[in-house]
This record gives structure tokens, sequence and C-alpha cells, in this order.
């Protein structure tokens, strides 16, 4: 247990890249962190986890050179001397080939307490994700992690390794040996192994980028080409279960495989509203990652609670005695944001959801509704957008209506289309918005052909958006990509625009959405 005020350093295996890969110990490591060392190989989604850690990369410095071992071992001692939480995440595991065993050297020399949590590595992870179990009964009864890379050799010479390797285990599997293949290749032959014999590379295992070709002693080489680091090598006959037992990058389990997403939706730093998706990354991203698609995450901007008490009337503050409860019939929320700082706001002056009492509530869209029932309220109307002209057909619902509308940039389409005769809209300001920055590593992103679909929520989602990319002269990447409107609220945005949006949702949530870029890429 680490004593109080000193400081300690986790050494954290990240995974291979899929971001659910890392341990439930390495997110509670993370979770504390106030410094993270991290390599380039580390998803970026696990920075939600800590994010307001000071987060150092040490897999390039501006030159792009990584950070000399040394330095990086004298960084993480410093930090710690200050009394810091250090995390250093490595991709992969640590002690495969990551010099987690000189870290924690140095660590132990100068006396600082460290702990080491392992992590998945890519020598199993990929194989796995590409359908290839690196032991198999009646297959394979050992198998050999080595390095491919003349540098970290432990012999002078990196053949006579790669030669005993290929002698003494029925599966080889090779780390950073992409541009040795050929010297690997045909070191194996060399030791014995047939030319026939089965050899795979995959690259950026477990990512929606996982790239696998499989081939033979043979033919690998040339069938390889094109392919670049990080990939793994692998060798041996347990490579024909690939036939039977491929999944990950099956196309019938991930119709999105490959497909690059540009996620435009803002950043909320209100409440669990992203609760129901796995491992804290926003919903969208989420759901595109379980259909294969990898999400570039472009949120234009991030929502934090306004100081809604100070608005709320003054004979509603306090807890309700009876059922002087707010002075509304209703309340319509038109985000998940909205649920979390209304209820947010209500604890912060002093009530809770018995205030609600006889309220009624609607919603707009299923997640709207979901985050209601999460907290205990069922929504009494869902919108399924804020599409005008189905907005103005419900408006006769809410006829002489006293209605409480959290402000959010929906909102506004949502006022226009309630015209039924004494409908009286009360709108308070729920939340601020605040605009991104932008920085390096998703710049180098945003090139034209890089991204393949641009997805957006609202008009104010595509306004501002187009907004922060021609202010970084970024604004050529979009008639590029195809564009995925959530309404025809945003639609219309986009068109005057001078762009012509291809794929539109059914409804503005985000499975709709996802439903809708799937329905476009099958054809
Ligand atoms: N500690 C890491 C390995 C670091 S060495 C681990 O345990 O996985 C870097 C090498 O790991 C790369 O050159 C590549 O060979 C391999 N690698 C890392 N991530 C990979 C991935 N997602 N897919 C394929 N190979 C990967």
């Amino acid at each position: 247990m680490r004593k109080q005020g000193s400081g300690i350093v986790y050494l954290v295996g990240g995974g291979p890249g899929d971001p659910g890969l890392i341990t439930i110990r390495g997110l509670e490591c993370l979770k504390q962190a106030d410094v993270v060392v991290h390599d380039r190989l580390v998803n970026r989604f696990l920075l939600r986890f800590a994010p307001s850690a000071e987060w150092i990369d040490v897999g390039k410095q501006p030159n792009h050179h990584p950070v000399p071992q040394g330095q990086i071992n004298d960084l993480l001692v410093e930090k710690a001397l200050e009394g810091k939480v250090v995390v250093r995440l490595k991709g992969g595991d640590p002690f495969v080939f990551g010099r987690g065993g000189e870290e924690a050297e140095a660590l132990a020399e100068h006396r600082l307490p460290f702990e080491i949590v392992p992590g998945i590595t890519s020598a199993i992870a990929a194989p796995a994700y590409a359908g290839i179990p690196i032991t198999h009964r009646g297959q394979s009864c050992s198998a050999v992690i080595i390095t491919g890379h003349r540098a970290d050799n432990c012999n002078d010479d990196p053949t006579e390794n790669w030669r005993r390797a290929a002698q003494g285990a029925d599966t080889l599997v090779y780390l950073m040996g992409v541009l040795n293949l050929p010297q690997i290749v045909q070191q194996a032959i060399e030791a014995g192994r047939e030319p026939g014999t089965p050899a795979a590379i995959i690259q950026r295992g477990s990512t929606p980028a996982q790239k696998t070709i499989v081939g033979t002693l043979e033919t690998i080489v040339e069938l390889a080409d094109g392919i670049r680091p990080p990939a793994i090598i692998i060798i041996g006959e347990v490579i024909k279960n690939r036939e039977k037992i491929r999944w990950f990058d099956l196309p019938q389990n991930r119709p999105l495989l490959g497909l690059k997403v540009l996620n435009t939706r803002p950043i909320f730093d209100i409440g669990e509203q992203d609760s129901n998706s796995s491992f804290g990354l926003d919903e969208f991203s989420h759901l595109l990652i379980t259909k294969g698609a990898e999400p570039i995450e472009l949120p234009v901007y991030r929502l934090s609670p306004a100081c809604f008490p100070e608005q709320f009337p003054p004979n509603s503050r306090g807890l309700p005695s009876g059922n002087s409860a707010l002075p509304f019939d209703w309340i319509f929320f038109t985000h998940p944001a909205a649920v979390f700082a209304l209820l947010e706001s209500l604890i912060q002056a002093g009530c809770d959801v018995r205030m609600l009492t006889g309220v009624k509530l609607a919603a707009v869209g299923e997640h709207t509704k979901k985050a209601l029932l999460q907290k205990g309220l069922i929504a009494d109307f869902v919108f399924s957008s804020t599409n005008l002209e189905e907005v103005t057909e419900a408006s006769t619902h809410f006829q002489g209506s006293r209605i409480l509308l959290p402000e959010y940039n929906s909102s506004s389409r949502l006022m226009s289309g309630l015209t039924a005769p004494g409908i009286d809209i009360i709108p308070i300001p729920l939340y601020h918005a605040h605009p991104m920055e932008l920085d390096e590593d998703l710049i180098s992103e945003l090139k034209p052909g890089k991204i393949d679909v641009a997805a957006f929520f609202s008009p104010e989602d595509f306004v501002a958006t187009m907004d922060l990319l021609n202010h970084r002269d970024l604004a050529n990447i979009l008639p590029a990509v195809t564009i995925a409107c959530a309404d025809n609220g945003t639609v219309q945005f986009v068109e005057k625009a001078g762009f012509k949006p291809e794929i539109i949702a059914e409804s503005a949530d985000v499975n709709a959405m996802v439903e809708a870029i799937c329905r476009w890429r099958e054809h």
C-alpha cells in the first residue's frame, strides 16, 4: 500500500490496441494518476480515464525520435520523487519487449515504490483477433515470442537467434519484425521448417485497422508487401485454424470494418450520461467500434453545468412541502445531458427529484428517454427527433402548458415547432459550451482522404465543426468525405454550406445513425 504523500509508479500494460483490453487494475491506476507517461501504441481513448492528469508522450519527440530510455527512467524517478502518482502506460504488456524491467530497476535503485500491472500482449492478442490460437492441441504444444529487430537482440547475430527459436518451438511469434521479414523467413527455412509452413502477418491487431495476411514461408514476403509496423509475424500450423475460427474481421460481424468516422458530438462534463456505453467512451464512438469502424473524435465543444440554481424560481428553492413542486406542467429534455444537468442543479439548490412531482416529462430521442429511466423517471412523451413537422404535429398535445426547457442546441428547433395556442416556454440555460482545442495528433488525422464519413447530430454541431476546421485551415477534408446527418434540420444546414449529405438517419439518436451508416456501406 502506498504511504500517504509518497509517490508511486505503476508500470501498466495498456493492451494491444482495443481499449477494452486494458485490465481493471490498469484502469484503477489510470483513474488515480497525476501523471501518465505513455507510448505511441497506447489507445487514445484511454485518455478519458485520467482527463486531469498530465499526459506525457514519450513515444515521439518533435523531431520524431522516441525519447531515449535513460530519459524516460529519469522522468519516472523525478515525478515519483515529487510525490506524484505516476502511470507508465505501455502498449501490450510492460515486460514483453516493453523495457518495463529497466524502468522498474531504475525505480528500485532509487528505493521508490512501484507496482507492475501486466497487460495483454500483442503477441497473443493479435493472433487471437485474427482467429489464430498460438497453441492448439495436436498442432502446437509450444510457442516462442521473439524480437524480429536487430537492436534488441540478445545475441550479436540476430539470425542465429531466429534460427534457434525456429528449432525450439512449434509456433513462432515475432514482434518488431516487419522490416526483417525476408531474413526471418529465410532463417526459419534454414532451421528446417518446410517452405509450405503457414505464415501470417497481422498489422494493428485488435483495432479497427487490423489487417491479416496469410500465406506460407514461401509466399508471405511477397504477400505482405505494404504491411507497416506495428505488426506481428506468426509462423506455424496453428494459422490454419483461422479458416474456421476467424471472427473479428468478418464483414458480417463488423460491417463497418476499417471505416474512419468523424464523431463531432460534444463532450459532457455532466453526470454519468455515457454509463450505458462501455469503458467511458462516447456512446456513438463505442457503437462504431462494435461495428468495426474507427471513430475519430472531434468534439466541437465541451459542455459544463451552468449556474442553474440561481435561475430557479425563488418559490421553488428548497425541498417542496406537500405537492408544491416546480411551477411547470412539462419539462422537455432534448438530450441526456439535460437530464443529468437538471438533476445536478436540483441537488446544488438543495432539493432533489421530489421537485419533479406532478410535472410531466418529455424526452427527445431514445437515449434521452433512457437517461431519464436511469434516474428512475419515466418519460410521459417521447419525440423521435426535433424534426419540425413532428414537433408541430405533437404540439396540440401541449396546448395551454407551461414548459420548462433546459437549453441545449436543438432546443430552438423544438420551440419553433410548438405552435399550439397557450404554450408558454421557459428556457433556462443549463450548460455552458466551451470551444475545444485541436491537438497535433488529431490534426494529423484530419487530412483529405484520411476520413471516410463525418457524422453530424445537429445543425449547431455542423456549424461549430465548420468553424473549427476553417479556423485551422482544415476544411478541405469535407469535400472528400461522405456526410451523415441525424435529421432533416441538420441536412438543411449542410446543404446550405454546399455539401450533399449521403447518409440520413431515421431518428436523431446514435443507434439510428450507426444503422444508417451500415445501410450506406452495404450498397
Ligand atoms: N509490449 C508490447 C510490445 C512492444 S514492442 C506488447 O506486449 O505487445 C512493439 C511491437 O509490438 C510492434 O513492433 C509490433 O510487432 C507489436 N505490436 C504492438 N501492438 C500491436 C498490434 N496492435 N498489432 C500487431 N502488432 C503489435
